[in-house]
């Protein structure tokens, strides 16, 4: 069954917030579900799961409006500014915004719709490389400070897909550098950017992400199993 590896993942975290000296409560697991079908989805969400996140646009708008469960969409994908339409109203969180141009689409398209404040993240790119969205480390206050001005959005934290490890351990010093930028922000106490939100750890790194203050983890395939994009339209 699905739910028990969501639940043995469940219980990794609580293990390794247990050696971190963290509450297990502080760290929310994002089952992603990109490229899953929506019956695998619907099976957590009635055994309680409740978080899941999407990486395309018109993916996650299917089957947001094709299911009934009362699920939390997170966006985790590189977003496009001309696709905000199809985003905001249906994902409770963005993790991928990355710059100024993309926060501003964001927080006019809440305005249309009535949505009174979006939560985002500021995407990190912490190891510098050249492929990955994010901004650097060192544009990161300018851009909350920026994004936290508008009205219909607010900053919660930063998201980062760290570079690919041979092992899990190898993602620690970014992870950590992440917590430290994210504190560092946060005692600026910049108005509509609480900074408590820090979303980073996939499938092979979780656990030393949860040691080093994630809030949020993202895991696909430990949950849903290995992604055939062949089969994806
Ligand atoms: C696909 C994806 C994940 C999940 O990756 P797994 O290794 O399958 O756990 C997490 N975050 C982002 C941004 C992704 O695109």
């Amino acid at each position: 069954m699905l739910i028990d590896n969501y639940y043995s993942i469940r219980e990794r975290v609580e293990a390794a917030c247990t050696r971190a000296g963290r509450e297990a409560s502080e760290v929310k697991i994002v089952a992603v579900s990109k490229t899953k079908p929506l019956s695998m989805i619907e099976e957590l969400a009635d055994a309680g799961v409740a978080d899941f996140g999407e990486n395309y646009v018109q993916e996650m708008a299917e089957k947001a409006s094709s299911t009934d469960r009362n699920v939390n969409w997170h966006f985790i994908g590189h977003l496009q500014t001309n696709k905000v339409k199809q985003v905001v109203g249906t994902a409770a969180w963005i993790h991928s915004v990355d710059s100024l141009h993309l926060a501003l689409a964001i927080s006019r398209e809440a305005e249309k719709r009535g949505v009174d404040s979006v939560n985002v993240l500021i995407e990190i790119n912490i190891g510098g490389e050249e492929t990955k969205s994010g901004i650097g480390p060192d544009e990161a206050e300018e851009l909350v400070r920026a994004a936290a001005a508008l009205p219909h959005l607010c900053v919660r934290g930063l998201m980062a897909i760290v570079p690919p490890a041979a092992v899990p351990e190898d993602s620690r010093k970014y992870f950590r550098a992440l917590e430290e930028l994210r504190v560092r922000i946060q005692a600026k106490n910049i108005e509509n950017a609480p900074m408590d939100q820090l979303s980073m750890g996939m499938t092979g790194d979780f656990e030393v992400a949860a040691e080093e203050g994630a809030t949020m983890i993202r895991v696909g395939t430990a949950i849903f199993g290995a992604r055939d994009y062949g089969i994806k339209s």
